[in-house]
């Protein structure tokens, strides 16, 4: 079998960011790299879990909702993968730090967590997800599509 684009990407070199991982047609597949990888720390289910739920509400309530195709973990527990459909790089930008800034203050019963809506709905952390959030916003607070391409 070939070797998947995703496992020729340097992990060694890899920092929190922001990533294009690949393009297929009108269809963008963004990394979000949350922790470094390899490092020994990595995000707790329960936190990448209520991050995705909050994640995805707010994207799919965005003025991009139509553009939003999915965003789910990455099995590593490193980031996040966000797919996007015919969205300039600036916007995809713009809605993964709009989505930190609702995430990180977010309060309140976290969207779709219970047992009828989803599968595993006692494994939650808000705490956690709001902490990613608020790490992620600081390490997005400057990026610019120039820096959307892997390091080497
Ligand atoms: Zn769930």
């Amino acid at each position: 079998m070939k070797r998947i684009a995703s496992f020729t990407v340097n992990h060694d070199v890899l920092v929190p960011g922001m990533y294009t991982s690949r393009v297929d047609g009108d269809i963008t597949t963004y990394d979000i790299r949350m922790v470094v990888p390899n490092c020994g720390n990595y995000l707790e289910n329960a936190t990448l879990h209520t991050f995705e739920h909050l994640f995805a509400t707010y994207a799919r309530n965005s003025d991009l909702a139509s553009q939003v195709i999915y965003c789910g973990p990455m099995g590593c527990r490193t980031g996040f993968y966000f797919l996007v459909r015919d969205m300039k790089p600036e916007d995809a930008i713009r809605l993964v730090r709009e989505t930190m800034d609702f995430v990180g203050s977010f309060n309140g019963e976290i969207p779709g967590a219970s047992r009828r809506e989803c599968g595993n709905y006692r494994e939650h952390d808000l705490t956690g997800a709001k902490a990613i959030a608020e790490k992620m916003t600081s390490v997005l607070a400057d990026w610019t599509p120039a820096r959307l391409v892997y390091p080497e």
